[in-house]
């Protein structure tokens, strides 16, 4: 495939920059934990996974709705008998997830800042949108990015939106993240580019089988600092 110079590279947030999935595995086990006192009907992870599932239409991705499903499928595995005393401590873990320290990755600040020495770079983030930009703002890492996009949801259609905002050739773009579902997958039927960084943590929703017509088509690296070798490499060997 014909390597033309980018003219902008995106970063996914969660997970790529910084840990995320691991506050929601934590919060998962507290709520298991607070629920174990109770007489519980069917599997609660199971429960919580496929409220999560349904609510994904009316919530978006995001802790205000994994909350709403906490508390709802406490309700339904408890046949109503979760006390107020326990829903309380649901909302308290969703503000606390809200508000948890930021946990940058290694190497996260130096690969942003040595890629935006050459390119400009955008930021794509699902999710809440106040969480969101809270998180770029505490994580120190805002300065290096000139656009920023929380979206609802990451598909071909959402991207090309943005490709068009930007007035941006899908040849010339080039996605950074963890998840092949959200990341990848949809840059690269674009005719875009993409570089995947799995993470140990990824939530079970975002795992996906790449299909056939995607292989080939995108890197991988173990590591985030190996992203800027890994551009220049492609840029001078084919330029
Ligand atoms: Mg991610």
């Amino acid at each position: 495939m014909e390597w033309l110079p980018l003219e902008m590279i995106a970063f996914d947030a969660d997970d790529t920059l910084w840990e995320n999935e691991r506050y929601y595995q934590e919060g998962r086990q507290l709520f298991e934990a607070l629920l174990a006192k109770y007489p519980l009907s069917g599997d609660l992870a199971a429960l919580l996974d496929a409220t999560e599932m349904r609510n994904l239409p009316v919530y978006g991705y995001g802790v205000p709705g994994f909350a709403f499903s906490m508390i709802e499928t406490a309700i339904e595995a408890t046949h109503g008998m979760v006390s107020s005393r326990d829903i309380q401590a649901l909302v308290d873990l969703s503000k606390q997830m809200l508000t948890a320290e930021m946990a940058l990755f290694a190497q996260a600040e130096e690969t942003v800042a040595r890629l935006s020495a050459v390119y400009p770079l955008m930021l794509i983030t699902k999710g809440d949108l106040r969480h969101q930009l809270s998180k770029l703002e505490r994580s120190g890492l805002k300065g290096y990015f000139q656009h920023v996009e929380v979206v609802q949801d990451k598909n071909s259609q959402i991207y090309a939106d943005i490709l068009t905002r930007h007035h941006l050739a899908a040849k010339r773009f080039l996605m950074v993240g963890n998840s092949l579902r959200s990341d990848i997958l949809p840059v690269v039927a674009l005719g875009g580019r993409a570089i995947y960084v799995p993470n140990s943590l990824t939530w079970s929703h975002e795992q996906v089988e790449p299909p056939e017509t995607a292989w080939g088509r995108y890197y991988q690296v173990a590591r985030l600092g190996e992203v800027p070798g890994l551009i220049e490499q492609l840029s001078t060997e084919t330029s």
